[in-house]
């Protein structure tokens, strides 16, 4: 029977949540301020509704960041790991990090999102969409 959940946490073990099935979406992220957040090249994001979404362990160790205006992140205080991403452009929804994800997901990444502002240093080499501009998921001119 297939899983109708997966489970994560972060890099310490303090923070702990669940994923319930069916997920919305999951893309790569390439823009500026995921990259700072994360350290990392590019972040991979799985969307789910906010009531699929569950911390079960750690909530008091969760940070809130606002990374901007409308949007935050959240991570925790013990080891850093970020863990959410969360905005008014995305009401009740939760965008969930990937990595720090345990089991396997009901789906693959599906695009790669501003793309236009990726790294020069690192080479996507799969066949996924690349999006960018003002939203981060138009078509890219080729
Ligand atoms: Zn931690
Ligand atoms: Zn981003």
């Amino acid at each position: 029977m297939p899983e109708d959940s997966a489970t994560g946490g972060c890099l310490c073990g303090a923070v702990r949540f669940r994923i319930r099935f069916p997920t919305k979406w999951c893309a790569h992220c390439h823009c500026t301020m995921c990259r700072r957040a994360h350290g990392a090249a590019f972040v991979t994001f799985v969307g789910v509704v906010a009531e699929r979404f569950a911390i079960e362990q750690g909530e008091q160790e969760l940070v809130r960041y606002d990374s901007s205006a409308s949007a935050w992140r959240r991570f925790c205080r013990r080891c850093g790991s970020t863990l959410t991403f969360e905005g008014e452009r995305w009401p009740g929804e939760v965008h969930v990090v990937l990595a720090n994800v345990d089991d396997p997901i009901d789906r693959a990444p599906q695009a790669h999102s501003y793309f236009d502002r990726a790294v020069e240093w690192v080479h996507p080499a799969d066949d996924l969409p690349r999006l960018g501009g003002e939203t981060g998921n138009q078509p890219l001119a080729k």
